[in-house]
């Protein structure tokens, strides 16, 4: 490819809000032949609320979210500053521990307490009812499960709206020849509910956080030119692992470096515009 056409690609893509900080990732966008794309903040808007606290049977609301947002105070999870905002004033817990991809551990008020994903909270041998579990999954949602001295507490579910442009944009990707793939560290209903609202129909849940890397890797060498598509801290090491990379302009700081290309209009769309400037540009030097 000559500098020049090159140059004027890049140009085209800044005025279309794509900013390419690697002028041979445009060139390979070209050939993408599969789009790995995290789920939350960058399929969805990335601001997560709690829209419904149920304790369990003996329990109230308000305490069991107090307990939980002693402990999500320590975390700058997305989810855990949902449970912060929804508790308003939380008491200080003794002790927390953060653990990636799962959740966060300690002490409030001298009980042992535990705040995470379903799969974390019975690791620790405590009963979660499946019911409530489903039936929140099943709507799009993450249940935030809280346990207290090595019994099941309640559960808060969290709610992420997925981004209006989403679904056009898998839909765009897709018809241009890119197999769509979503991942999460959220769990498989959650991930599933979300993949089908967009048009996903490929999906892996529960990748942990020092995973995700090796994910984009797998599908690389099954399918061929693999982009990245992310927003958080966590999706650093998979941008990197890929051969083009995208970041959400609204993403974090990490993400955004770790990028071949910023996406400062937060819209997936703008992947499917730059494998159409991509080719545009190439085949204009051929
Ligand atoms: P994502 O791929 O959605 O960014 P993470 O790897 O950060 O996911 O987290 C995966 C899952 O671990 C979350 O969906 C949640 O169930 C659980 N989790 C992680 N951190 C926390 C936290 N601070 N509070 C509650 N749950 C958490
Ligand atoms: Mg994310």
């Amino acid at each position: 490819a000559t500098p020049t056409a090159i140059m004027v690609g890049t140009g085209q893509g800044a005025r279309a809000g794509i900013l390419v900080k690697n002028a041979e990732a445009l060139e390979r966008a070209e050939k993408l032949a599969v789009l790995a794309v995290d789920k939350t903040g960058t399929l969805t808007e990335g601001r997560p609320a709690v829209v419904e606290v149920c304790p369990a049977p003996d329990l109230e609301r308000e305490p069991v979210l107090a307990l939980a947002a002693a402990l999500e105070a320590a975390s700058a999870h997305p989810l855990a500053r949902a449970v912060v905002e929804a508790a308003g004033a939380a008491v200080a817990a003794e002790t927390v521990d953060t653990v990636a991809g799962k959740g966060v551990s300690g002490r409030v008020d001298g009980r042992a307490v535990l705040v995470g994903s379903p799969g974390f909270v019975r690791e620790h041998g405590v009963e979660v009812p499946a019911a409530i579990v489903d039936r929140v999954v099943g709507a799009g949602r993450t249940p935030v499960i809280v346990a207290a001295d090595g019994r099941y507490a309640g559960l808060i579910a969290i709610a992420d709206p997925v981004r209006a442009s989403s679904a056009a944009a898998v839909r765009r990707l897709q018809s241009e020849g890119v197999k769509v793939v979503m991942l999460t560290g959220d769990h498989p209903g959650t991930a599933a509910a979300v993949a089908q609202a967009v048009g996903i129909d490929d999906f892996q849940a529960g990748v942990l956080p020092a995973d995700k890397a090796a994910a984009v890797a797998r599908l690389a060498s099954a399918r061929g030119l693999v982009g990245m598509a992310g927003d958080g801290i966590n999706d650093a090491p998979a941008l990197a692992a890929a051969d083009v990379s995208f970041a959400m302009g609204g993403g974090s700081d990490v993400a955004l470096d770790a990028a071949d290309v910023t996406l400062v209009r937060n819209d997936l769309n703008s992947v499917a515009d730059a494998v159409d400037l991509s080719r545009a540009t190439l085949s204009k030097i051929r």
